[in-house]
């Protein structure tokens, strides 16, 4: 599963049960946790559903192949809003059936207890087609000539697969599936197995697919509408993209990466995608990510499919969440986790692994140096003490949807990658293989992982690994260096790093280092103990410990190392002079450094065009203008940091230069919102010139400049302004272009204007597909619009949280907080989002006020120092350059 809304987030202790991992060892059925009872479980599954669109309903019959392995009389498994008919067990009429919503449960009766062996459970039931993306959901949409469609497609994850079927919902129960559905006969189907046979009945076809091999339930799929596909052939696998009939030739990109990845991941499991056929559906609305059914992939279509309108950055999110859900096929897929609780052995590794794809296949893109915005988004919420660890307990599987959260993705991604740096690329990658070998058709735990990375390394891995997945946060390395005729020796100690809660003792981390000194190749030491020394270079030359940023930790360096690295800042390794800038902002933010000396790396940048350091040092800006409006030393403080950015924007100008890189054009559209939102004017003059073409010619400003220019425009819109993109928006066919222009419509500055904006977002305007992206849209008016955006969100919080039914409680809890902490007082925030969800959201909702305390805290500190910067900044004294 790809995160919706990873982006639009920053920064959970359950209870009991889930052990098994955490302690350590290997899968095993019995001991995986779960509620339901071992004691009968699934074999194979016979499965025929038809659904009625117009009655909202779902008929269904199920056999199910049996093995008894203790002498039962009750069979439980899981079911929501079914009711089971004619239920029989190994042909007769059983005693009893309760279905008990509430718990969302079913058990079966029998008249006497089921000897050991294999059986058969047959019923038939009614269900309901869900209309929100959970289980088997209906999905209304426009399409780009102005009718209006529908489709059938499915989201089992978590929890969902008991929507449309009873089954045995919980990971470790792996079955065999063979599915038939109903539909109209003018319909295509798709599902994890390529289609054995199909039969028209009238207006209807009846088509069956193969036999699956044995799978969790949450990984089965079924997409039915006016579909049309493209499909190619990576060796004996069939590969497919679906679309809506007329878009599937914008799929032609996704056909091509797809094959490549495939074929890389074959070569790198070293195990062949073992399925005919790998499927990627492009859903019209749905949800808003993407999803890695086994042979069967969905994408919401704006994920998928790349057409006129598409920017580069939809290129490389098509690229990237391919890579991510392909990389499932394996980890999740092929190997599953035992229970929720190690979530992580499929999101970290997809997340890793198609992070690597992505880099490896696309260089310009410098993939890795981009994900240094994602360790420290994960770093950021692992520095508050609410935090959890990589693997956490889930006591029930109703819990496990909010586990998908950034310290298991994006802090999970991390990690891995550390771990495959300290081990070597070619050794971990023989680990992986192995693991996967071992674990194939069957699930597994951390403990499996270790093992066999510890046979392909001959090394402890699991001490070491533990210390990352199952501890809360993260070090902070100190670094204290003495000097002896120029050569220097380091003394490292390390304690947890937290950005408002006093310094303490708690935690320790084995580290793997990454030492580099001047211009030398990094080495490696292993930090376990405080006082440990090193040789490291010369006293003069700049010194990381966190060469490349491929740790997840933090490093404070001494004065003296401190002022040898701003001195040769703009000259040191793209990645160290990152890591540089992220721990010395990190270390204002905690009150553990000075901003000054984080301002002082920014200001020795010089020429250095590096995008993610500018991107950086941008950003920080952003925050601290930000934070400064309303104050007395706001203007100067704009001016001050658009006089330091400004030579760099002048360099890019606004066009392309011929062979300029995708980071680099991606720098000049960063720093061109970020002046016009510091109110430079010669951009906004410059944008609002363009912006009067685009009016007439809307091919006046090319796709990947709009978001740039129309942002820049509607900072400083008047009505007649609002009103033309307004206009277009309306009119516009192609969905991609328009999401483009209703966000931008978010972004206007004016607020009678900001009120009509959020009206919009209501708007039966945004089409039926696009309803996910609302919540989006309140979320980027809070950017200038704080209390506007939380009253709109607070008053269709319903309507606005329905389109992501699984994510609905995380992002209330976690997100809903954040989003919206300056628009309303913290009190007004937590009684709301209290009354909203169950007690056991209790740590969620912890998380979630700790990070608005914390942002306020910053906001309450950091304005001063920014003023106390722009009072001593050497250009201020010597009479304004700006
Ligand atoms: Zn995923």
């Amino acid at each position: 599963m790809s995160r919706p809304l990873a982006r639009l987030a920053a920064p959970l202790a359950a209870a009991l049960t889930s052990l098994q991992a955490l302690a350590g060892t290997p899968f095993d059925f019995d001991a995986a946790p779960g509620r339901l009872p071992k004691s009968v479980v699934p074999l194979d599954y016979s499965l025929a559903v038809v659904p009625d669109i117009g009655a909202g309903t779902i008929a269904g019959t199920e056999s199910v192949r049996l093995r008894v392995r203790a002498p039962s009389r009750a069979i439980v498994f899981n079911s929501l809003n079914e009711r089971l008919t004619d239920v029989r067990f190994d042909g007769a009429p059983v005693a009893a059936v309760d279905s008990d919503d509430a718990r969302q449960l079913t058990t079966v009766t029998l008249a006497q207890a089921a000897p050991v062996g294999e059986h058969t459970l047959s019923f038939s039931y009614t269900g309901k087609l869900e209309t929100q993306p959970h289980g088997l959901f209906v999905q209304t949409y426009l399409s780009f000539d102005g009718s209006h469609g529908q489709l059938l497609s499915t989201k089992m994850e978590s929890t969902d697969a008991r929507r449309m079927f009873p089954c045995w919902d919980e990971p470790a129960f792996r079955s065999t599936f063979e599915l038939t559905v109903t539909v109209p006969a003018a319909w295509a189907t798709v599902s994890n197995m390529p289609v054995a046979r199909r039969e028209l009945h009238g207006g209807q076809a009846i088509a069956t697919f193969e036999r699956s091999p044995g799978m969790p339930s949450y990984l089965i799929e079924f997409t039915a509408g006016d579909l049309a596909h493209i499909d190619s052939r990576v060796g004996a696998t069939q590969v497919g993209i679906w679309a809506v009939r007329g878009r599937e030739p914008d799929g032609q990109v996704a056909l091509a990466d797809a094959q490549l990845i495939l074929a890389d991941y074959n070569e790198y499991f070293g195990y062949e995608f073992p399925l005919p056929k790998l499927d990627s559906i492009a859903v019209p609305g749905g949800f808003s990510g993407a999803m890695e059914n086994w042979g069967a992939i969905t994408y919401n279509d704006q994920l998928l499919l790349l057409g006129a309108n598409s920017t580069l950055a939809d290129r490389q999110a098509e690229f990237a969440v391919q890579a991510h859900e392909i990389a499932h096929q394996w980890n999740g897929d092929l190997v599953t986790m035992g229970w929720w609780d190690d979530l992580w052995l499929n999101e970290s590794f997809a997340a890793w692994r198609g992070a690597a794809e992505t880099d490896r296949r696309n260089p310009s893109w410098k993939w890795w140096e981009r994900q240094d915005a994602s360790r420290e988004f994960a770093m950021r919420s692992d520095s508050r003490l609410s935090t959890h660890p990589i693997q956490q307990p889930v006591a029930d599987e109703l819990q496990a949807a909010n586990a998908f959260d950034e310290i298991t993705y994006e802090k999970g991604q991390s990690v891995l990658r550390m771990l495959e740096s300290y081990l070597g690329p070619e050794v971990f990658r023989d680990g992986v293989r192995r693991y996967v070998r071992a674990r194939a058709l069957s699930n597994a735990t951390a403990a499996d992982l270790w093992s066999a990375l510890a046979a392909a390394s001959g090394q402890d891995v699991g001490q070491l690994a533990r210390d990352w997945t199952e501890q809360s946060g993260f070090p902070l390395v100190s670094v204290a260096a003495s000097c002896a005729r120029g050569a220097r020796t380091i003394t490292l100690a390390q304690r947890r790093f937290l950005l408002q809660a006093a310094a303490q003792d708690g935690g320790h981390w084995s580290i793997p280092l990454r030492i580099r000194a001047g211009s030398e190749a990094p080495h490696a030491q292993l930090l376990s103990r405080d006082g440990e020394q090193g040789a490291a270079g010369r006293c003069h030359e700049p010194l990381t410990v966190n060469a490349d940023a491929i740790g997840f930790y933090r490093v404070k360096y001494d004065a003296a190392t401190l002022a040898a690295n701003t001195r040769a800042f703009g000259a040191m390794a793209d990645g160290d002079r990152i890591a540089l800038l992220d721990d010395s902002w990190a270390l204002a933010l905690a009150g553990q450094q000075s901003l000054s000396s984080y301002l002082a790396l920014a200001s020795a940048m010089g020429k250095n065009r590096d995008a993610r350091a500018w991107e950086q040092i941008a950003a920080s800006l952003g925050t601290l203008e930000h934070y400064a409006r309303g104050s007395r030393g706001h203007a100067a403080f704009a001016a001050a940091a658009r006089s330091m950015v400004r030579p760099v924007a002048d360099s890019l100008g606004w066009d392309p230069q011929p062979g300029e890189t995708p980071d680099v054009a991606r720098l000049r559209r960063t720093l061109l919102v970020d002046l016009g939102a510091w109110d430079d004017a010669r951009v906004l003059a410059e944008a609002r010139r363009r912006f009067a073409r685009f009016v007439t010619d809307r091919s006046a400003i090319r796709p990947d400049d709009q978001e740039t220019i129309l942002a820049v425009v509607m900072r400083s819109a008047d009505a007649a302004t609002f009103g033309q993109l307004h206009a277009i928006a309306r009119a516009e066919t192609d969905e991609t272009a328009q999401r483009r222009d209703f966000a931008a419509l978010m972004q206007v500055g004016d607020p009678a204007l900001a009120a009509q904006a959020a009206q919009i977002a209501l708007s039966e305007e945004i089409p039926p597909q696009a309803a996910a992206i609302r919540l989006r849209l309140v979320v980027l008016l809070a950017g200038r619009h704080p209390a506007l955006a939380w009253r709109t969100f607070r008053e269709h919080a319903d309507m606005l949280l329905a389109p992501n039914p699984k994510y609905a409680p995380l992002i209330t809890a976690q997100h809903v907080p954040e989003y919206f902490w300056e628009g309303a007082p913290p009190e007004e925030i937590e009684q709301w989002v209290r009354a909203r969800l169950p007690a056991e959201m209790a740590p969620n909702i912890a998380r979630g006020m700790e990070t608005v305390q914390a942002l306020r805290a910053e906001r309450a500190a950091l304005t001063p120092a920014a003023d106390a910067w722009v009072a001593e900044a050497p250009w201020h004294r010597g009479g304004g350059r700006w």
